[in-house]
């Protein structure tokens, strides 16, 4: 899987997991969700569902909790 382009500098992604990658600048990209910047409460994992009968593992976002 290449990486994707920055929409907001122009730079490469670093792929984290499939289907999620990041760039310095604060931008993430997720599949299906596309380009958002990122947060610092946000934790990014990889979670297991089941996608047309096959078990398959894709990121999702988590918020970190203040209290
Ligand atoms: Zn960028």
């Amino acid at each position: 899987m290449s990486s994707k382009k920055c929409a907001n500098c122009g730079r490469n992604m670093k792929q984290q997991f499939i289907g999620l990658q990041h760039c310095s600048c604060g931008i993430s990209w997720m599949k299906d969700t596309g380009y958002f910047e990122r947060t610092g409460d946000m934790v990014f994992a990889l979670e297991r569902k089941t996608i047309q009968g096959k078990a398959k593992q894709v990121p999702v976002i988590k918020y970190r909790s203040n209290s």
